[in-house]
């Protein structure tokens, strides 16, 4: 290593990044290193509100967090990570058409993930994820303006055939992403269907799908039973242990053999890591990059990972039978302790503080169902109805890392009471920039590096 200070670049401006930085700007003396972190966007997204985005509730500023403010130590980079050449020590950056080499003593790889897709026939082109604030602005305004079609089809054969599809949302995926935004879509059009002439909330049919026998088994199953409970009683059509076999542009072909026309297919069927990770050849576990406990990727001095790219062993969790211990589940949760434990560990490196494996117990999550339903599990209690609404908002609020951000959002929810609801569309995104793969960016990665299930 030279005389320079020594150089810590971050690979992704999301929790697990961010937590990194903001403990290394902290911990070390100003001087002792260059804190660099390469992102394509100058914010942290806290994608937990994303259905709240999607259904108006909450703006879709108030939940980016401003990185420059927060990170007054490091040098922003907007650009994309395409490669890492661990033997060079450097990492290839993409920004616009440009690409540039840089360097790096220590390298934390906190990508996040992307949407998981199947290879399913019409799945990449019709299919719409929930990961970005592109494609929450963009769900929102695409209903909005199903539903304004469907108002204007004519009473013929053909326009009642159109107009049952334009009314017909389907979500896959019964997980906290498929489930929040079918439950909160359908609150928030009962506050807004006087703005059609002869539409009513109750005429739109949500069917929400999923392979597994339960909805939201992050949360448990009395619970998951809780929350499928409150959905069917609001008539959603949840069809467990079942799948999509085919999409097109009218219609969902599924497993059990049923098709439902429709024009809203929500794809929120579980997450894969990056494509960039795939691109390493470093060992991977179900496509997460293997860490050690204390999140260094083994062989290759100065890498490490966090987030829901790492693939990093749960201490907190028992073994299984042959001794092996589950990795740690892709939640906001552990990414965010990672980050910080990530960046004790890379100062511990440099000579301050000491090195700690990584161990927490999951706090347990939450699910907000819309109007004064949710479902919450704060350490280890099981909370329904407006009890658990407060405890989700609550934590929400705590967990969102910037005051600024808090208080806009907080006042979102205010306003939310005793303004009228926010029903107009944007038309700012369009189609073809709402695509999976656009959405995530994931084609900068080459053609075959969007993971299958
Ligand atoms: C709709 C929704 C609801 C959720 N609700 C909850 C919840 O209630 N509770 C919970 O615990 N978790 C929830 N999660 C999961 C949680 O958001 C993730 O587990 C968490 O964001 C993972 O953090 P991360 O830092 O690994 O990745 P992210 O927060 O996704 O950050 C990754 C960052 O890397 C950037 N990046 C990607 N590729 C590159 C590249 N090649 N080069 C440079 N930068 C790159 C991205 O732009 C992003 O800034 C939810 C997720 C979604 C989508």
């Amino acid at each position: 290593m030279t005389g320079r200070p020594a150089r810590v670049v971050v690979v992704g401006g999301g929790f697990a990044g961010f937590n990194a930085l903001r403990y290394l700007q902290r911990r070390l003396p100003p001087g002792s290193a260059e804190l660099v972190l390469v992102t394509p966007d100058d914010y942290l997204l806290y994608s937990p509100l994303l259905p709240e985005v999607a259904t108006g509730v909450v703006e879709a500023r108030h939940i980016a967090v401003s990185l420059r403010r927060r990170l007054r130590r490091v040098r922003l980079v907007l650009g994309r990570v395409t490669g890492v050449d661990p033997a060079a020590r450097t990492v290839s950056v993409r920004r616009g058409q440009v690409t540039q080499e840089l360097a790096w003593d220590h390298l934390v790889l906190t990508p996040g993930s992307i949407t998981r897709q199947f290879e399913i026939p019409g799945v990449p082109e019709h299919a719409r994820g929930l990961k970005t604030l592109v494609e929450a602005v963009y769900l929102r305004d695409h209903l909005l303006e199903q539903l304004d079609l469907a108002d204007a089809q004519p009473d013929t054969e053909e326009g009642r055939a159109a107009r049952a599809e334009m009314l017909t949302v389907v979500a896959v995926g019964a997980g906290y992403t498929g489930t929040e935004f079918v439950a909160q879509a359908q609150r928030w059009l009962t506050r807004i269907e006087r703005r059609w002439d002869r539409t009513r909330a109750s005429d739109v049919r949500w069917v929400l799908v999923d392979v597994a026998p339960a909805v939201l088994p992050e949360l448990g199953p009395q619970l998951g039973d809780h929350a499928l409970g409150v959905l069917r009683a609001r008539g959603v059509d949840v069809r467990l242990e079942t799948s999509v076999a085919s999409a097109d542009d009218a219609a969902v072909v599924l497993t059990d053999g049923t098709t439902i026309g429709t024009r809203t297919l929500l794809w929120g069927a579980g997450v894969a890591a990056s494509p960039l990770v795939a691109g390493l050849g470093l060992p991977t576990r179900r496509g997460r990059l293997v860490t050690r406990t204390d999140l260094s990727v083994p062989d290759v001095e100065g890498l490490w990972a966090a987030g829901d790219a790492a693939a990093v062993p749960d201490l907190a969790a028992d073994p299984d039978d042959d001794g092996v211990r589950p990795d740690t589940q892709p939640t906001a949760q552990h990414a965010q302790r990672q980050g910080t434990a990530v960046g004790r560990n890379i100062a511990a490196a440099l000579g301050h503080g000491t090195a700690r494996p990584y161990r927490h117990r999951d706090l347990g999550l939450v699910a907000d169902l819309g109007g004064l339903d949710a479902v919450a599990r704060p350490l280890g209690i099981r909370l329904t109805g407006p009890v658990a609404k407060l405890v989700t908002r609550g934590y929400h609020l705590l967990v969102l890392p910037a005051t600024a951000n808090r208080v806009r959002v907080g006042a979102d929810w205010l306003f939310q009471s005793i303004l009228p609801p926010e029903e107009t569309q944007l038309s700012v995104v369009r189609e073809e920039d709402a695509r999976l793969a656009a959405a995530q960016a994931t084609a900068i990665y080459g053609p075959s590096s969007v993971p299958a299930g």
